[in-house]
């Protein structure tokens, strides 16, 4: 079967099953984008109890973020996990938007994906994965988010090789796939689902799997 119809039939076979993500939710690109570097390590649930946390002693904008001393913000955000790993993470990602766009998220978006991804690469504690999330989910960019459970599904069902690495599997959905953002959020959120589900570690759950029909 052709690489983008066997795709687009995965994906349409998940969605069928599973519906529709919701992914990721906030209220505003940069909620998005700090939720994100929250949510590394931890799920979604997490991530937000923090951000409440900030919105309800009303610090959540990106300047008074910014001001506020690390150690308050790694308080602060306790419920995410790894607290002062990730104050240090969102610290440096303010930091790089004070530069790079006076914290105006909408001039952030403005800027050619590429090039955008390259600046966020640079960020400390940013990696391709939470780059690309932040462009896909955050502003709004088609940059495809993989993760460990991609690699995983995709070497069951024998389209990557085991120890793919980040970059080559993300090329692999950016060229088959038109650069749909819609379609770029669903997809990886539920491969996430069918991974966390299914496709376990040890083995997969195959018999019930969404993606079953597909194993050759
Ligand atoms: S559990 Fe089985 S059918 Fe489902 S994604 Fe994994 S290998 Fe494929």
């Amino acid at each position: 079967m052709h690489r983008k119809t066997l795709l687009l039939n995965m994906y349409g076979a998940m969605l069928d099953r599973l519906g529709s993500s919701h992914w990721y939710p906030g209220d505003t690109p940069f909620e998005i984008a700090v939720g994100v570097i929250l949510a590394q390590n931890t799920n979604w649930q997490n991530a937000s109890k923090a951000v409440f946390n900030l919105k309800n002693l009303d610090l959540f904008s990106a300047p008074v973020l910014y001001a506020l001393p690390e150690e308050d913000l790694a308080e602060h955000i306790r419920p995410a996990g790894y607290f002062r790993m990730k104050a240090s993470r969102v610290k440096h990602f303010l930091s790089f938007l004070r530069t790079a766009c006076r914290f105006d998220m909408e001039l952030l978006k403005s800027q050619e994906m590429e090039i955008l991804r390259e600046k966020l690469l640079q960020v400390r504690g940013i990696g391709p994965e939470t780059t690309d999330a932040i462009l896909l989910y955050a502003l709004d960019k088609p940059s495809f988010v993989v993760d460990a459970y991609t690699a995983r599904i995709l070497n069951r069902h024998c389209l990557m090789p085991e120890n793919v690495s980040y970059p080559e599997l993300r090329e692999y959905f950016m060229e088959v796939l038109d650069p749909d953002i819609r379609i770029f959020s669903e997809f990886h959120a539920l491969l996430i689902r069918v991974g966390k589900t299914w496709c376990k570690k040890k083995a997969g759950l195959c018999a019930s799997c969404p993606l079953a029909d597909f194993l050759e």
